[in-house]
């Protein structure tokens, strides 16, 4: 098995800490953050992914949205550009605990939030980083 994430969540997964659009949302949220906390690969897909899944029934839902899509360039180009490596669909990332230090790190220096403007949880993203991300649920140990 593989996460699907869409690009922008490489970064919203730094900062998850168990709040978020609904019940149902979160509830999936956190199995995701242990699978990915227990170093499960990450698959890099375009649109809704598995942390969007609950909220995908809506077709309304702003998972459908271009200024969403244009979130996901942007991190993918700005992760990439950190790791050193292209991230096209399809990319397979192992979130070991130097790669979430290493997106953190860049992450609370802003080096890679550009992706993050205008964002509703930008605030909330701010103080998780702004406290070490001490609260943050995807916490592997390898
Ligand atoms: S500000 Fe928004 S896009 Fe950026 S990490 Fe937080 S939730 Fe994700």
């Amino acid at each position: 098995m593989t996460v699907r994430l869409r690009a922008h969540h490489l970064l919203c997964m730094l900062t998850y800490v168990g709040k978020g659009y609904s019940p149902a949302f979160v509830e999936n949220y956190e199995v995701i953050a242990a699978r990915l906390s227990a170093g499960e690969e990450i698959e890099l897909v375009a649109g809704p992914d598995d942390i969007c899944g609950p909220l995908t029934a809506d077709s309304e839902a702003h998972c459908h949205g271009a200024s969403v899509i244009a979130r996901d360039r942007a991190a993918a180009d700005a992760v990439a550009r950190l790791i050193g490596s292209p991230l096209p669909l399809g990319a397979r990332i192992t979130p070991t605990l130097a790669l979430i230090e290493l997106l953190r790190a860049n992450f609370a220096t802003g080096e890679i939030r550009g992706a993050c403007t205008g964002c509703e949880w930008s605030d909330l993203c701010d103080q998780v980083a702004g406290d070490a991300f001490a609260s943050a649920r995807v916490a592997p140990t390898r």
